[in-house]
């Protein structure tokens, strides 16, 4: 099983892609904004600065994230292969993390790029909803993805939340810096030959089908 990375904007559904991955090939899902999210909850200097610079929709400082992604990469359940989501985020994280691959003797291996356009992901971002407990994302302006049952999960009864930076104003930040980082990143994984790209404005079903194929045909 080859690694994974998905590249694509915020709340394209690369998280929802990613699960079904996961299912599928029962391989880690490795999210830096997860790893993250957890470290904000934390009640200490650290805890307290990432909190504030994920509600902010800035990028937590690289000391920070290569440290974590190099320690969980590390751990035995990435031996067999992984999804790294969220990083790397500008060109300086795709060349560190070529060199943590080099030290932990992995490859980068599949590089999906989602593309979908500003205006979707507008109307995407307001609605996004997900479970505190095990983590499934809805959205309350998508009949297809909404839950059930108002504010709870339906596959585990979990209480659902939004996030603090699922707000318009964070995420044009966030698609901002998005945008001026993410051409170079294309570039560098264009030239090493290792970017499929799909088109992320379809359905959740399309696109993991697409998703396969790539994965299945190497
Ligand atoms: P995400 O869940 O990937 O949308 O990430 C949520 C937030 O976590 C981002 O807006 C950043 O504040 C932080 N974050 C996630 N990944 C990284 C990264 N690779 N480098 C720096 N900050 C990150």
């Amino acid at each position: 099983m080859k690694n994974i990375m998905f590249i694509a904007p915020p709340a394209a559904g690369k998280g929802t892609q990613a699960e079904i991955v996961v299912q599928k090939y029962n391989i880690p899902h490795i999210s830096t904004g997860d790893i993250l999210r957890e470290i904000s909850k934390e009640d200490s200097e650290i805890g307290n600065y990432v909190k504030e610079t994920m509600k902010n929709g800035g990028l937590v400082k690289d000391e920070i994230t290569y440290k974590l992604i190099k320690d969980r990469l590390d751990r035995d359940d990435c031996k067999n292969g992984f999804i790294i989501d969220g990083f790397p985020r500008n060109l300086d994280q795709a060349k560190e993390y070529t060199k943590i691959l080099d030290e932990l003797g992995y490859d980068v291996g599949l590089v999906i790029y989602l593309d979908i356009k500003e205006e979707v992901l507008e109307k995407r971002i307001t609605g996004r909803r997900l479970c505190e407990n095990c983590n499934t994302i809805y959205n309350i302006n998508d009949p297809k993805s909404c839950p059930k049952v108002e504010s709870t999960c339906d596959k585990c009864g979990g209480k659902l939340y939004q996030r603090d930076d699922d707000n318009l104003e964070s995420f044009q930040n966030r698609y901002k810096t998005y945008v001026e980082k993410t051409k170079d990143i294309i570039d560098y994984y264009k030239n090493m030959n290792v970017l499929y790209e799909i088109n992320g404005d379809a359905t959740v079903e399309e696109v993991a089908d697409e998703v396969d194929k790539i994965i299945s045909n190497n």
